[in-house]
């Protein structure tokens, strides 16, 4: 038969959607289209009306900008939904904007969640998402998705321990035969890595700067251990003291001085995950190394520093702002034979 892209447009299959509801980004991927969409899960909303004024990366040029009517919103902040009327709109303007161009057919949605989600918690998301417009909603713990993301054989016996590096949370999880053996979660990731640059600023140099630079700082010049590459970077802000526009330059082994404590957290919730994992597992991971993944996987010598405090090889993955998304993508695919990864719904 001749291949008819009507088919495909109106096919129940391909519209199906799989999502990853970041604390930092969302990304939804279509069977039919790949990764359609990777925002940060963030909105504009204006007081008054409560309409939604803007969603995702548009955001990120109005923070710090906005009148007194406009508030910035990020629905997610730790991990689990905080609020739900607005991650509700977000995700029905996101929706509605990958299907613009298609007739509107109710898709089946897979969202990943963090592992520790409560049933008081899952029943909130799979409501949001259904008013958000899916049809059917059916969830998978987000170091699975990840893991299957990387092409782990999460269905077999070996185990593998996956350290995702979010926004909100840092979530290490220790995978065999298609389930989640152990894990540590804590509420530490990127998020506070910003937060620590710019109290360093603070301390250091009287200088007050905004959350966005801080995250600059940390993607172009950060580092997570000392570095012999002590590159620089010329960043303003305001005085403190005189109140005042001000400029300095601040080095790559000053942001891992800002930095240092709370990577030492994520250290010690890596440690404590090792220390909780059954020995045979224990041996799987010497063998095979830990896994790492999300945003934070990309700070630069992350490896390096899980490395030196575990003595264990550290595989970063290909493309950690995606192993999450991919993944889901994989099982929604084929979701007959992966119905084991998928977590009960209730
Ligand atoms: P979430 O799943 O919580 O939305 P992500 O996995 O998308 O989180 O990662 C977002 C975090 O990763 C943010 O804190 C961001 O600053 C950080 N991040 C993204 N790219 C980089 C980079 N190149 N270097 C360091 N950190 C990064
Ligand atoms: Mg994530």
């Amino acid at each position: 038969m001749k291949f008819n892209p009507l088919l495909k447009w109106l096919s129940l299959e391909s519209s199906n959607m799989a999502i990853d509801l970041g604390t930092c980004n969302t990304l939804i991927y279509t069977k039919a289209d790949g990764i359609v969409l990777e925002e940060n899960s963030m909105v504009a909303i204006n007081k008054k009306t409560g309409e939604l004024i803007a969603a995702g990366k548009k955001v990120i040029s109005m923070l710090g900008r906005t009148p007194e009517d406009i508030i910035i919103s990020e629905p997610l902040e730790d991990g689990v939904i905080a609020d739900f009327k607005v991650v509700e709109a977000m995700l029905r303007f996101f929706i509605e904007n990958i299907q613009k161009k298609k007739l509107f057919i109710r898709p089946k949605i897979l969202v990943a969640v963090p592992a520790g989600i409560t049933p008081v918690e899952k029943k909130s998301v799979i409501n949001t998402i259904q008013e958000a417009g899916a049809r059917d909603v059916m969830l998978v713990s987000e170091p699975v998705a990840a893991a299957m993301g990387m092409n782990l054989p999460v269905k077999e016996p070996a185990g593998h321990m996956i350290i995702d590096i979010g926004g909100g949370t840092t979530e290490i999880a220790v995978i065999a035969l298609s389930g989640i053996v152990n894990r540590v979660s804590i509420k530490i990731a990127g998020n506070e890595l910003n937060d620590s640059i710019q109290t360093y600023l603070y301390d250091e140099y009287n200088m007050a700067i905004g959350k966005a630079l801080a995250e600059r700082i940390k993607k172009e010049i950060g580092s997570a251990t000392l570095s012999s590459d002590n590159k620089e970077m010329e960043i303003s802000g305001r005085d403190l003291v005189d109140g005042l526009p001000k400029s300095i330059k601040i080095k790559t082994n000053e942001v891992y001085e800002a930095m240092k404590e709370t990577l030492g957290l994520i250290k010690n919730a890596i440690k404590k995950a090792l220390s909780e994992t059954p020995p045979e597992l224990a041996s799987d991971i010497v063998e095979k190394g830990v896994f790492l993944t999300g945003g934070g996987a990309l700070i630069k010598n992350i490896d390096k520093m899980i490395k030196e405090e575990t003595d264990l090889k550290v595989k970063i993955a290909e493309d950690p702002l995606r192993s999450v998304v991919k993944g889901a993508g994989i099982i929604l695919d084929n979701i007959e034979e992966n119905r084991n990864l998928l977590m009960e719904s209730i």
